[in-house]
């Protein structure tokens, strides 16, 4: 599952930097986040980050988005293979 913000976010500006996958944005009022890239931090933490830090606690699970473990870790990889720079060329003569 992802997780999802709630309208009780007052913008303290904590989660955003601690997301390892860069789900977390400024919306139209608060804070929001990407769903296709939260992996609830499986793959780099134990815990949801975001989750663990909100001062309000207001970054419950996303229910629209139902996921297994096993779906967060291949969309982990999914992610750490897009963030990954691309092989270097090696020009033989
Ligand atoms: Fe980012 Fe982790 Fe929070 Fe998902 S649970 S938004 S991956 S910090
Ligand atoms: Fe909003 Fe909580 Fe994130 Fe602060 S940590 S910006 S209150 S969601």
């Amino acid at each position: 599952m992802a997780l999802l913000i709630t309208d009780e976010c007052i913008n303290c500006d904590v989660c955003e930097p601690q997301c390892p996958n860069d789900a977390i944005y400024m919306g139209a009022e608060i804070y929001e986040i990407e769903p296709s890239k939260c992996t609830e931090c499986v793959g780099h933490f134990e815990e949801p980050q975001c989750a663990m830090l909100c001062p309000v606690s207001c970054i419950p699970l996303n229910p629209a988005w139902v996921e297994s473990r096993d779906e967060l870790l291949l969309k982990y990889e999914r992610l750490t293979a897009a963030k990954a720079p691309a092989e270097p060329v090696v020009i033989t003569k």
